[in-house]
Formats: structure tokens, C-alpha cells, sequence
């Protein structure tokens, strides 16, 4: 993980009462406190989180947006720590194959991912003969990413130019960036923009309504605390809004994007660990947890797949 301690307090936040910003219901449950005083290592500032009673959507109430970059404080080798390049490279070609079977344009070779980081994903897919362009907000992981030979712009997704062309990438991958964005049916329109008819967009996210993050739920209410475990609005690694199955798909619907295949998977164990009792018993417990989660194909991720109709209309 990164080293948000020592960064947190450089960052100011913007507050404001919005709707669900998934569906603009204005109906929604308390999940609990998240940041500043609500969280152990006192990171980030404190807001509410809730859930949609409208879509299951999750997000913070009042919303906290930055003012500036929080993500420039730290290192392209800090922020990505435990990920290896090449494994990411890999993975890059892996998608690429499946998006092969998915896509019905033979000849099919530009890729755009958003949020591409140190662009690993994106060299790996260049490697199968793909056009591949990245859109980074850090510019020292852009700068990382375009030794790669990535075509990157140094922009956020709200402003990205890449993102404004009209019916021009085969393939989309939101990797790990939707629950960053702070309107994320405005991206997923954009991204239905930018795909040509036919085209597909792979999405990775996590799942806010895990056995692990209910568990961890009910943990902090076992402890007396009012806190809640989704999300990290204001601290690393800075998720906004949380999606389930059920949020994703009226994302998908609200966009105009049909979807072709949605799977909850595991994925990497973002929990911090800490020493002593209480660090023990939860490391204990989310082992025991990863371990019902896998009998059950329950998971912390999920990975969508969704298309932009032949013919369609948002
Ligand atoms: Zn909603």
C-alpha cells in the first residue's frame, strides 16, 4: 500500500449533498462513518457512506472531491506496489484474446484504456499488434507508461480528448478507475461514445456488497463503532463510489450498453494488516472469510464485459 499518512493533510476537499450518482435516486441507508475520525490510522477526512435504496449503488454522503491531484503525492513504484509489470503485461494479452472472441469486426486493433497507470495492461496488448492509447491523470505514471511506447494523455477522464472521439475504439478497459469517478453514468455514455458499434468495454471493479466488506460491516458494529469499510473517498486508494451486480447493471442499462458477461471474482485482499491481538484476529478472520467466499463464488471484484449496440440510441 501506499504511504498516505504523511500525504493525506495536503489535500483539501470540496464538499457537497448530491443524489446517488449512479441513478439520482435520493433515497438511501446509512452504511457508516468512513475517514479522518472514522478510521484507525486517522487518514482522510470523515464522511458518510450509504447505499442507494433505488440501484444498491454506494457513495459518500456529503460527496468529498479533492482540490487537485491527491494521486500526485505518491510514486508510480509506491501506488503500484505488489503489482508486477510483467504478470500486468500478461493479463494485457489475456484480454486482448477474449476480446478477439467477443468482437464481431474482423480486423479489429485500437485500444483506449483509462486510468492505464504504468501502462503494463496496454504494452502487453501491443505486443498481440494492437493500436494502443492510455489516458493517465499522474504525470510520472504517464511518463512511465509512454517509455513503453504507449500513446498516452496526461488527462483525467472528465477531461480526456481520447475519450471525446466518437465511434473510434474496439475496446474499452475501465481498469479499476469507475469506482474513482466521481459521475460515473457521464463516463460510461462517453465510453459508449467512443466505442465503435460492436465494440466492447471491460470493466473491473470492486464488489461492495462482498461477503467481506458486509462482514467488515458487522465487525465494526460488534466493536461499537459506527464505521463502515466500503470505499476510501479521501485516502488511498480513493474509491468514490462502490458497485455491486446489481448497480453495475443499471450503470450498463443507463449508458446504453448491453451486457455480454458479468462475473463476481476474487481478487487481491486490499484489507490493511496490522500487529498485535486485534490484528491477528482479523487477519484470521479474512483468511476464514476468503476461504467461504470461494465455496460460495462470492468475491471482492467483478468483471463485466459490456457492448455497444449495432444500433443504439442515449
Ligand atoms: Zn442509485
Amino acid at each position: 500500500m501506499v504511504n498516505a499518512a504523511a500525504a493525506a493533510p495536503k489535500v483539501e476537499w470540496r464538499s457537497s449533498i448530491g443524489p446517488c450518482p449512479i441513478c439520482g435516486s435520493t433515497l438511501y441507508r446509512r452504511l457508516g462513518r468512513r475517514g479522518g475520525e472514522a478510521h484507525r490510522a486517522n487518514l482522510g477526512a470523515a464522511t458518510w457512506v450509504v447505499r442507494c435504496r433505488d440501484c444498491h449503488g454506494v457513495y459518500c454522503h456529503p460527496t468529498l472531491e479533492p482540490i487537485g491531484n491527491p494521486y500526485s503525492q505518491h510514486s508510480a513504484e509506491e501506488y503500484f506496489a505488489g503489482q508486477e509489470a510483467l504478470s500486468q503485461m500478461e493479463a494485457g494479452g489475456q484480454l486482448i484474446a477474449k476480446a478477439e472472441t467477443l468482437l464481431m469486426r474482423p480486423g479489429a486493433r485500437k485500444l483506449l484504456e483509462l486510468g492505464c497507470g504504468r501502462g503494463d495492461y496496454l504494452a502487453g496488448a501491443a505486443k498481440q499488434g494492437w493500436s494502443v492509447f492510455g489516458v493517465e491523470m499522474t504525470p510520472e505514471f504517464a511518463s512511465v507508461a509512454a517509455r513503453k511506447g504507449v500513446q498516452v494523455e496526461v488527462s483525467s477522464v472528465e477531461t480526456s480528448t481520447l475519450l471525446q472521439r466518437e465511434n473510434e475504439f474496439d475496446v474499452i478497459y475501465l481498469a479499476a478507475i469507475l469506482e474513482h469517478v466521481y459521475r460515473p453514468i457521464e463516463c460510461l455514455k462517453q465510453v459508449h461514445r467512443a466505442l465503435v458499434p460492436g465494440g466492447v468495454v471491460l470493466i473491473d471493479v470492486p464488489n461492495e456488497c462482498s461477503l467481506r466488506t458486509r462482514l467488515g460491516n458487522l465487525y465494526m458494529r460488534a466493536r461499537g463503532r459506527d464505521w463502515a469499510v466500503n470505499l476510501a473517498p479521501t485516502f488511498p486508494p480513493f474509491h468514490v463510489v462502490g458497485f455491486c451486480p446489481v448497480s453495475l447493471r443499471r450503470a450498463l442499462s443507463l449508458a446504453g450498453l448491453d451486457e455480454v458477461e458479468l462475473n463476481v471474482v476474487k481478487w487481491r485482499d486490499m484489507l490493511p494488516t496490522r500487529s498485535g491481538f486485534w490484528g491477528g484476529v482479523e487477519r484470521l478472520g479474512s483468511a476464514g472469510v476468503t476461504g467461504v467466499a470461494g465455496m460460495i463464488g462470492d468475491g471482492d471484484g467483478i468483471a463485466c464485459w459490456a457492448r455497444k449496440p449495432h444500433l443504439s440510441v442515449v
